[in-house]
């Protein structure tokens, strides 16, 4: 048996000629840039979060920058967030030459440290950018307040937490602007690159417009020096293909979750702590242990494809050696970056992969594999 950590093909269910000939039209009638497939996406998924303006562009890294730009973040800004974090966070704090300002996880919630956060804060700050990771959001209020108190805006990473929820509203919507990445391994994903930002501020989503369109307002008329990042047609409606069925992945994503979590703790194992109110979307299943670079290896040998997510945190990273972060200074976003192993968990995994996921991992801490269901 073998355990993949993905099957993008599967998201097409058995029946993909209808997307295909779609596509097919799209292709041979020329419909290639800001369609009506766009807009009709943009706005699904600003209903289906509950947000006024959705834009799409070509990245969620693209989000973040066009984000940071078109709230006029730039040289001398500092831009709190968390030391682990996927490299985009904080790429596209630098690429609009602002200054990343780290804090530290909370050791149960591998979240943001908002009391850490709060004692950031400096007369330079602009804006705060949480990242509901793994699938799990973020808790807002605290950072809310800390952003209205100190007039600062919050920009949500939901790049992992697509249709993630905290008292009924979804992850993206708590913050000025809410940046979501459709990257092939995202729980709604595009077939290659696509992003888009949330917002319920109409002039910021006109702003975003104009940075995504080379600072177009009317045709070749420039009123900014903007980028090219525009979400691509034909993924576009790859993604309103896939929409209606992100609900049901997520909830059978929580189910694997809920499996992992029944048959695994007895063991000497740590998950991402889970909270009242909160619907995680688990885009990844992270166990802890210190043992986790033997229990990689153990798994990979049964051909179970686990992965380390993210085997070095941000202020160990050389793309940003200039920042002069030093080992030490987040220590539990290092230890998390030790201990942390994802587990395989898609929509479609069956039962009997669960199992032998399952039983693999009982294996290494037993010794001897135990079927769960003698
Ligand atoms: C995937 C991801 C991004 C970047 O998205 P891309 O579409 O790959 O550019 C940003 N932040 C987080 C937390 C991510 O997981």
């Amino acid at each position: 048996m073998k355990v993949e950590r993905y099957d993008y093909a599967a998201q097409f269910g058995p029946e993909p000629e209808n997307l295909l000939n779609e596509i097919r039209g799209m292709l041979l009638g020329g419909r290639y840039i800001l369609t009506d497939e766009v807009k009709r996406f943009e706005e699904e998924f600003a209903t289906f979060l509950g947000a006024r303006f959705a834009r799409g562009v070509n990245s969620g890294t693209d989000a973040l920058l066009i984000s940071l730009l078109a709230l006029g973040i730039g040289p001398g800004d500092e831009v709190i967030t968390q030391a682990n974090t996927f490299h985009a966070t904080v790429a596209a704090i630098k690429l609009v030459g602002a200054t990343p300002v780290l804090v530290d996880a909370r050791d149960e919630s591998f979240l943001i440290d908002d009391d850490q956060v709060a004692a950031a804060i400096t007369r330079a700050t602009r804006a705060i950018i949480p990242v509901h990771l793994y699938g799990k959001p973020t808790p807002m209020s605290h950072l809310l307040d800390l952003a209205h108190d100190h007039g600062l805006v919050l920009v949500e990473d939901a790049a992992q937490a697509h249709g993630a929820r905290l008292d009924g509203r979804s992850a993206g919507t708590f913050g000025v602007l809410g940046c979501f990445s459709f990257h092939p391994s995202k729980n709604l994903a595009a077939a290659g690159d696509a992003g888009a930002i949330v917002t319920d501020d109409e002039s910021l989503a006109e702003a975003i417009r104009r940075r995504r369109e080379l600072g177009q307002y009317g045709q070749n008329h420039h009123v900014l020096v903007g980028s090219n990042s525009k979400l691509d047609a034909i993924q576009a409606r790859i993604l309103s293909w896939k929409l209606p069925y992100l609900e049901e992945w997520n909830e059978r994503r929580r189910a694997v979750a809920a499996a992992y979590h029944e048959r695994l703790k007895d063991l000497p194992l740590r998950f991402q702590r889970s909270d009242p109110g909160e619907q995680h979307v688990y885009y990844l299943f992270q166990v802890r242990t210190d043992r986790r670079n033997r229990l990689l290896e153990h798994l990979r040998s049964q051909a179970i494809d686990a992965v380390i997510r993210y085997p070095t945190p941000i202020h160990l990273q050389p793309a940003f050696a200039d920042e002069g972060w030093k080992r030490g200074q987040f220590p539990i976003a290092e230890r998390l970056a030790e201990e942390l192993l994802c587990l395989p968990i898609r929509p479609d995994m069956g039962l009997d992969e669960i199992d032998y996921v399952t039983d693999s991992v009982r294996s290494f801490f037993q010794g001897t594999p135990t079927c769960h269901r003698c």
